[in-house]
């Protein structure tokens, strides 16, 4: 693009910027003249560094409505489903190695239970009906004697689709199984109380609710039978269950994020709602329009369109210097239709046309204003050069 165009960012599902407040709670955190020490010092500024770690412990525990025990800090959502599903099972393993999950979920943890599956590990995958959305009924018909753990997202990243994880753990509680959400999307935006609801094990990170990359955290609940086999080895951080010195400046900007997102979760959510209608009312009419995912059941953040006749990474180019995601940036460099696009029974071009656009805190009208008229524009434009249909 040429310089003096104004780029607009509507991938927020991918990632968030920085709160400015976040980054002023961080930056001394690295500095000689801050508390820049090693938590596990027992000197005093190994001790001053310690309590940027409990508060932010706090912070998060009070968005999660949780106890500060049940955290376990790491380095991301990625991390964080790792530790849950490969520690879970394993600490379960001689009760049962039936496991639970759907092709819907992240490769965060889709790509964790094909790799139980290759270590002798049974994995039913459910499919959702064309909305995205589980029906509890089949989880409840899918459990068996020897299932151990279920893992279930709560808002979809590629759809936005919301999944009804307060019956999805019932049933899992009733059957003594194990329940894992990844939260990735969900944390800080839509309210969770870990304390009242049937949930196991939490994923979040703090990328995605404008903390910084890199640090994320597991909620692993304080009950009996639900434990996590720690992936790594070491210096016996967080009561061994992940060890290594714990990251303080992003621990303390994930803390504060969390508090940000709790005491400003309602405006945001109004704002991304009127900001994803408003784009939506913009493009709804075109010709061969589909929007992929259950409107009843969506966050507010994201919508994902298809449309006929349209290449995806055609499109995408098309749209610059508007930035917005094909599939999930995360399966970006594959070519592949969406597995989650596929599994709400889109045809594979109708798959490849999605584009998911994602909207955040500092979205502006004028943005979606533009990203309509970059759209209608893009598609008619791809419409006259391109009649020869896609191989
Ligand atoms: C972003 C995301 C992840 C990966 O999180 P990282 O912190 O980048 O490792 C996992 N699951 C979902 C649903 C996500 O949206």
């Amino acid at each position: 693009m040429t310089k003096e165009a104004t780029i607009v960012y509507l991938d927020y599902a991918a990632t968030t910027p920085v709160d400015p407040r976040v980054v002023d709670v961080m930056t001394p955190l690295f500095r000689q003249d801050g508390d820049f020490g090693n938590p596990s010092s027992g000197h005093i500024v190994g001790r001053r560094a310690m309590e940027h770690v409990e508060r932010a412990t706090g912070q998060l525990a009070e968005l999660l409505g949780c106890k500060e025990s049940e955290l376990v800090w790491t380095s991301g959502a990625t991390e964080s489903d790792n530790l849950a599903i490969l520690g879970a099972a394993r600490y379960r393993a001689d009760r049962g190695r039936h496991l639970i999950t759907m092709p819907t979920e992240h490769k965060a943890v889709s790509d964790v239970f094909q790799v139980l599956e290759k270590q002798g590990f049974e994995v039913s995958w459910l499919y959702p009906d064309h909305t995205g959305v589980l029906d509890p009924a089949e989880l409840e018909a899918a459990i068996r004697a020897d299932t151990q753990l279920v893992s279930i997202m709560h808002v979809n990243n590629e759809t936005g689709v919301i999944q009804d994880i307060e019956a999805l753990g019932s049933i899992c509680r009733e059957r003594d199984v194990l329940f894992h959400v990844d939260a990735a999307q969900s944390v800080g935006k839509l309210p969770l109380n870990l304390a009242s609801m049937p949930v196991d094990l939490l994923s979040t990170t703090a990328h995605k609710v404008y903390g910084p990359k890199g640090v994320g955290a597991l909620f692993v609940a304080d009950r009996p039978g639900c434990h996590v086999e720690p992936l790594t080895f070491g210096g016996g951080q967080q009561n061994g269950r992940r060890p290594g010195t714990l990251a303080v400046p992003l621990i303390a900007g994930f803390g504060e994020a969390a508090r940000i997102a709790r005491s400003e979760m309602q405006e945001n959510r109004a704002h991304l709602q009127s900001m994803r209608d408003r784009l939506w009312r913009g493009i709804r009419d075109m010709d061969g329009m589909l929007r992929n995912g259950s409107e009843d059941h969506s966050f507010p953040g994201i919508l994902n369109v298809s449309i006929d006749d349209v290449e995806g990474e055609s499109l995408l180019l098309a749209l610059e210097p508007l930035c917005v995601a094909t599939g999930s940036a995360c399966n970006s460099k594959s070519q592949a239709p969406s597995s989650v696009l596929r599994a709400l029974g889109r045809s594979d071009l109708l798959a490849q046309s999605a584009i998911r656009f994602s909207f955040g805190r500092p979205t502006a009208t004028a943005e979606v204003d533009f990203a309509v008229a970059r759209y209608r524009e893009a598609v008619g434009r791809l419409r006259d050069i391109a009649p020869e249909p896609a191989p």
